[in-house]
């Protein structure tokens, strides 16, 4: 690692990197081999490879008290995932969700035919607003669902009263939230049900998965059925399901990562008030912070840039970064209600979305879990540092030079990780 205490050694203008290798943001954790490979030999031993087998009743056994809910239904990604519980609980409408989410949120109802209406959230929780999504209600509205963004609970008891009031379906896209609490309860026992995602970005990951977490035991055994091509019996298919089963091989993945889970939350905290003992007092950036009453998966460091107070914006700060291998992310950039199909839908009384619409604009997470340690966060919080104190300077120098914004990180490694 190169330590950078001036200007013009940062690497957008021409200086070597700091870091040789690319640091990402969501870089997969990887469960103990011995233990892994013990399975999979099990597995193939076996050749029970996929249909239920008795490595995804135990995820969804071990699941299922992680979540504190009686029912987990596993399947094949978060994405598919939302579409059947959309399905099950025969949605039509209109949905209220986030637009500040990735857009596997809004596509999943989208494909189920229902209407997407995109509602602004909280500045300070980055989630949903209740009271905007009261005042989004129409008669035409069939459910609201919330995102538990960076795994920091939406206001859940807000919406679970709104959504009793107006009788409508609630339904949580808890992908970034596994291991977190809200009041002290597992997030999975919330709403009608609860989405998780296991791809490979996710603290625990089944290189593609997810699971359905729900109190009712007839919207899980609906699931079940949905997931596989609507069978109910051996030759009897009681509706019109789908293949959205997860394979033994992911199943043998996620033990081990739940195995593993503490651990690397562990990791990840100390990474995160690494982070936030390096902007502590430093005007125009926060580190966002979590609630210590409540567990936390702590996977995501995500840094406030105020453009305004740092002379810079989030994207030219980026761009500095990405100079010196730190692929820090933008994060539900542009919004959902910014990308197609969505955004050529947009009408005249769609909702304006200004707090989105900052949020897109200044929010950047930066790299962390296992891959990352001390050393990195200190080279990573003294460039953002020497940025910040000489914010005017960093920028004009940046305009003069029209260094394009969307700059290519040094190794030009491919990512691993996508926005998610
Ligand atoms: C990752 C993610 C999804 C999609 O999960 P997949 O398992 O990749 O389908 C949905 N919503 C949010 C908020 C996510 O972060």
């Amino acid at each position: 690692m190169v330590t950078k205490d001036r200007i013009d050694q940062l690497a957008i203008f021409t200086a070597p990197p700091a870091f040789d290798e690319p640091l990402h943001v969501g870089r997969p954790n990887i469960p103990d081999r011995g233990r892994l490979i013990a399975r999979l030999n099990d597995m193939l031993d076996r050749r029970w490879l996929t249909n239920a087998g008795p490595y995804v009743m135990e995820f969804e056994r071990k699941l299922a008290d992680l979540l504190g809910a009686p029912h987990v239904v596993a399947m094949t990604n978060a994405t598919l995932a939302l579409e059947l519980v959309a399905d099950a609980l025969a949605w039509q409408g209109e949905v209220i969700l986030p637009s500040f989410t990735f857009i596997a949120t809004a596509h999943a109802l989208r494909r189920r035919g229902l209407h997407p209406v995109f509602c602004d959230v909280d500045p300070r929780t980055h989630n949903l607003d209740p009271q905007k999504v009261e005042a989004a209600i129409t008669p035409r509205t069939a459910a609201i669902v919330g995102v538990h963004v960076w795994g920091r609970p939406c206001a859940i008891e807000e919406l679970e009263a709104i959504a009793r009031r107006h009788r409508l379906g609630l339904v949580f896209d808890a992908a970034h939230a596994l291991g977190c609490t809200s009041g002290g309860r597992p997030i999975g026992g919330f709403g009608d049900a609860e989405v998780f995602s296991f791809h490979a970005t996710k603290v625990v990951s089944t290189f593609e998965g997810g699971a359905v977490a729900t109190n009712s035991a007839e919207l899980a055994g609906r699931l079940i059925h949905l997931r596989n091509f609507g069978f109910d019996g051996e030759d009897h298919v009681a509706r019109l399901g789908t293949n959205a089963k997860m394979p033994e091989v992911s199943a043998a993945m996620g033990l081990g990562g739940l195995e593993s889970l503490s651990g690397w939350v562990e990791v990840n905290r100390r990474n995160y008030h690494d982070y936030r003992a390096q902007f502590h007092g430093v005007a125009g950036i926060e580190i966002l912070p979590y609630d210590e009453n409540e567990r936390g998966n702590y996977q995501y460091v995500v840094a406030c840039v105020d453009a305004e107070a740092v002379g810079l914006t989030r994207d030219q700060l980026r761009a500095v970064l990405w100079a010196e291998n730190v692929l820090a992310r933008r994060y539900f950039y542009p919004g959902c209600h910014r990308l197609e199909p969505y955004r050529s839908e947009v009408r005249d009384h769609s909702p304006v979305l200004p707090v989105t619409e900052r949020l897109t604009e200044s929010v950047l997470a930066l790299p962390s879990s296992t891959a990352i340690g001390q050393q990195e966060i200190e080279g990573i919080g003294r460039i953002v540092r020497l940025c910040l104190e000489h914010g005017d300077i960093v920028r004009r120098r940046l305009e003069a030079t029209a260094v394009p914004l969307n700059a290519v990180a040094p190794s030009q490694a491919p990512s691993p990780s996508r926005l998610t």
